[in-house]
């Protein structure tokens, strides 16, 4: 087998890109030196040797010292450098990439192949000495972060203490001389901690480098980002081996990060920071304060220091010319690293950039009107997931703000919460339920958790690339970056912007989209669905086949979801209206209640309440469909536990507190979920089953006769094992219909069918068809009664059996499609064999997962039911899953 692939000088190896076997930044390097742009010359160990190293116990096969070797020369015969070579040596960078970008999580090593001897070459083939020996400090410096893994602040230290000596606050200030006599502080360094001289031999660095990539991938960050953001760990990494060029030769040199549209609105303009004679992530790691890259965006941010477009038109205008020609091979917005290096660009890097929601949702639209992309491939560039943060609320424009800080807008989005100062106490406080704000200096990989727990993000240094922004932006939270006013003191938690003083605990608001900071807790508005999202969501909507419903009972709920676009009522649960405090003694009385007579008693006074709910639905929802669920909960859910409610049903009823009490204990349940529910309720006492039918038939009635446009009641009954349950429930339900019919002079049409949440009832669906007009997959139960696990109980264990891999996913979150799944195939397929109409829809949790959506797709559901908001996310889960 191959394992290493050339680029560069006219070369591609890789056939313009596998990514799966030469890793992203692999693939795009090799592309991007198809297409002719101008990519120092390198090769890249493909990601099958990750997986074989780690396979052979941390070991390199002999075949790929020879396979590496030529790999060096194809280097060395395109720069005419040879590598450790004392006159004129070649120097490398060593970058790991994997499948998919992982940001920061992988460590790049800059400048390998110098040592005592090449310094002085590479000092006089590039007549510049101070360069040679700063490129020296900066690859010991890396390295023996990287590579040796020693502390690298001890590394800072020494640079603060030789810039100190000599008076100077930059970097760049330091001479040749400085920096020799920094290279020799660093060397006695690595020799204190690390027990051996560093290593001179230029390569064993380079295997040494290799062997580090390969290790960082299991490293414990990496394996956090992996877990959050579902990365297999076996698709392993590959190595990048590429000549050095160096932005750090003085005024005409620099390096930069770009994009091609702006990441956070999606707007059509290049977008980007640079800076001038500096090397590799100087820009990324906020260690300077960048420059824009166009003239507009410098105007814009009112700064001073002179953009790209404006310090170097030339090569910006090449930079210009060669973003148009990635966008238009890759077809997408592309995250550009490029160093010039004494004004001749050079191409890093390039990958799909990571965009906001509401930038990707621009983007898509724009593409497809510009023709680059079809609309379809627009639907499928979003990610429904990320929809959320679009729907939710944003700042209130009217609300006051107490704002004590400005930075840059990094990521879009409002947040409010507690402040904490480092990642640890963003995670506990979070899972003690709070929000909270993570405030840093800047953030690195080590974060990550902290960045995932937290509501927003607030960072001191660092620009609209930096860590922070960028991952931010990954995960949707809100950031604001750069707030060069703030004083963080992490030690005693506590930061200061002036004189006003914030401590841990304390609530502020991030406003992302602005970069405003500001204390308290600010007031919020529902978000404008028009625009971009309601294109979009047009076209999902002209291509999907499943249709999308809510899960809601209460009018606000119903309004929202109307407004997000539902086509109906999928689950309205009855007892939640059961709770009102005006209605619990009634409800509590019918539960108490020794005979039928003293439950219809109560019964009474819930009709016209229940009626009244209906009434309320049915008109927000008029012309749509609306499923009913009847009663379900376990009865004891509602009995009274205090004094004074007891006192309060014995006041209504007049039976007397320790009868009650005997009462409420005979109604005690070992397993209430598997207890005396559901239909159940209905089978016993079939009269609560009656009222809430005839509650419906009046209520849609009224609305009828009231707006001429009625809703299409559908009566469902939960938890049915067997086809006889339906069928009395089904008579008690048609004699209510025909009863209130006959009393109000008006027929409407009606549906009665069932939930599908037992196993029995899957596997019988074939004669429950017979008298079910449609089935919701309840799979929330359906989950709970196929595996056995009690979805109460799941979270102790559920968590191991994920991590074991015994499911890929929790399976209430994301529909087990193997178990849960084929019970849901087997009750469709036997349903419509009895009754080819029959109406099918999911109405679990799952209903608004795009994975499950995908499935109910497949299985030929009429419509999912979601929460209200996450309907648009339905709506376009829906039709990717129709492309
Ligand atoms: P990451 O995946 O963290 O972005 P990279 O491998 O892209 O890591 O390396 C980080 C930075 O190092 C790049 O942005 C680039 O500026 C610099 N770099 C990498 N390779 C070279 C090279 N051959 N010449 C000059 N700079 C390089
Ligand atoms: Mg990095
Ligand atoms: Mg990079």
């Amino acid at each position: 087998t191959r394992y290493v692939y050339r680029f560069g000088g006219g070369v591609s190896d890789g056939g313009n890109g596998d990514r799966n076997l030469l890793g992203g930044k692999g693939a795009n390097l090799d592309g991007m030196a198809g297409i002719g742009l101008p990519v120092p010359p390198g090769f890249t160990i493909s990601t099958a040797m990750c997986t074989r190293y780690y396979d052979e116990g941390g070991a390199f096969p002999q075949s790929l010292l020879a396979e590496v070797a030529s790999g060096i020369a194809h280097i060395e015969g395109i720069t005419g450098k040879v590598f450790g070579d004392e006159a004129d040596p070649l120097l490398v960078s060593v970058r790991s990439g994997a499948r998919i970008s992982m940001p920061g999580m992988m460590d790049t090593v800059l400048n390998l192949g110098l040592n005592d001897k090449t310094v002085e070459g590479l000092a006089a083939t590039s007549g510049d000495a101070r360069f040679a020996w700063d490129s020296y400090r900066r690859f010991i410096q890396m390295y023996s972060d990287v590579v040796l893994e020693l502390d690298h602040g001890a590394f800072e230290e020494a640079l603060e203490i030789a810039k100190e000596d000599r008076g100077f606050t930059l970097d760049t200030e330091l001479s040749a001389d400085d920096l020799r006599g920094l290279v020799k502080s660093y060397k006695a360094l690595v020799e204190e901690e690390w027990g051996k001289p560093f290593p001179q031999d230029v390569h064993d660095q380079l295997w040494g480098a290799v062997g580090a990539v390969f290790g960082s991938w299991q490293a414990d960050r990496a394996k956090v980002y992996r877990r959050l953001n579902d990365i297999p760990g076996n698709w392993g990494t590959a190595v990048n081996v590429q000549a050095m060029v160096f932005g750090n030769m003085g005024e005409t040199s620099a390096t930069g990060v770009a994009f091609t549209r702006d990441p956070s609105t999606g707007e059509r303009a290049y977008y980007g920071e640079f800076l001038i004679n500096a090397q590799g992530e100087d820009v990324v790691a906020g260690i300077r304060t960048p420059q824009y890259l166009t003239l507009a965006a410098r105007e814009r941010a009112g700064a001073k220091a002179a953009s790209m477009e404006e310090a170097m038109p030339e090569t910006f205008a090449e930079l210009a010319r060669v973003f148009d020609l990635l966008e238009t091979h890759y077809r997408d917005m592309q995250d550009i690293e490029f160093t010039v290096q004494q004004g001749k660009l050079w191409m890093l890097q390039t990958r799909s950039g990571k965009r906001t929601a509401k930038a990707a949702l621009k983007i898509a639209v724009d593409m497809a009107n510009e023709g680059l992309i079809t609309r379809q491939e627009a639907i499928l560039r979003v990610d429904p997931a990320a929809l959320d943060q679009l729907l939710h609320p944003t700042l209130d424009p009217k609300a006051v703000r107490d704002v004590i800080a400005k930075g840059l807008p990094a990521s879009p989005g409002a947040a409010s919460g507690q402040v904490v100062f480092d990642a640890d106490t963003a995670e506990k406080r979070k899972a003690a339920g709070d929000d909270v704000i993570l405030v840093r200096v800047e953030t690195s990989p080590e974060d990550i958790h902290g960045m995932h727990a937290a509501k927003g993000i607030l960072t001191a240094r660092g620009g609209m690339t930096s860590h922070a922004a960028v991952v931010a932006r990954g995960m949707g939270r809100p950031c604001v970056s750069g707030v060069g006013t703030l004083a963080i003191d992490a030690k005693n938690k506590i930061f200061r912007v002036g004189t006003r003083e914030v401590r841990e605990g304390d609530i502020v608001t991030l406003d992302g989209s602005t970069g405003e900071v500001m204390i308290g807790a600010v007031d919020t508005v529902q978000p404008e669905l028009a625009g971009d999202f309601g294109v979009l969501m047009e076209w999902a909507d002209q291509v999907r086949r499943l249709k999308v419903r809510t899960n809601a009972e209460t009018p606000l709920d119903c309004r929202t979801a109307r407004q997000f676009g539902a086509e109906g009522i999928g689950l309205c649960r009855t007892e939640h209206m059961f709770f009102d405090a005006s209605r619990i003694t009634a409800v509590r009385q019918m539960i108490l209640a020794e005979d039928e007579a003293g439950r219809r008693l109560a019964l009474d006074k819930l009709l016209p309440e229940q009626r009244a709910d209906f009434t309320e639905i049915f008109a927000i929802m008029a012309g749509l469909p609306v499923t009913i669920r009847l009663l379900d909960p376990p009865l004891h859910e509602f009995l009274p536990h205090e004094e004074s409610e007891f006192a309060e049903v014995a006041a209504a009823t007049g039976i007397d507190v320790d009868k009650l009490k005997r009462r409420a204990a005979e109604l005690h349940e070992f397993n209430p979920m598997l207890g005396h529910r559901g239909c159940r309720l209905g089978v016993t006492y079939p009269e609560i089953y009656e009222m809430q039918a005839r509650a419906i038939f009046e209520a849609a009635v009224a609305v009828a006769n009231k707006t001429g446009e009625a809703v299409i009641p559908e009566v469902m009954v939960p938890l049915v094992a067997t086809k006889r349950e339906l069928d009395l429930m089904k008579a008690v339900i048609d004699a209510a219909a025909t009863a209130v019919f006959a009393e109000t002079g008006t027929t409407l049409e009606y549906l009665v069918g069932t939930m599908i949440e037992l196993p029995r009832a899957a596997l019988r669906a074939g004669d429950i068809a017979e008298s079910a007009e449609f089935f919701s997959f309840g799979t929330n139960d359906l989950t709970q009664t196929a595996l056995g696990v009690s979805r109460d109980d799941a979270a102790r264990f559920l968590g191991t059996y994920v991590e074991q891999g015994i499911y890929a996913k929790d399976p209430f979150v994301s529909l087990d499609v193997e178990g849960v799944g084929e019970l849901i195939e087997i009750a469709a397929e036997r349903g419509r064999k009895t009754r080819a109409a029959l109406k099918l829809g999911i109405c679990g949790e799952h209903g608004g997962d795009p994975a499950s959506i995908a499935f109910c797709e497949k299985t030929g559901l009429d419509y999912v039911s979601a929460s209200p908001y996450r309907v648009p996310i339905a709506r376009l889960a829906a039709a990717q899953a129709a492309l």
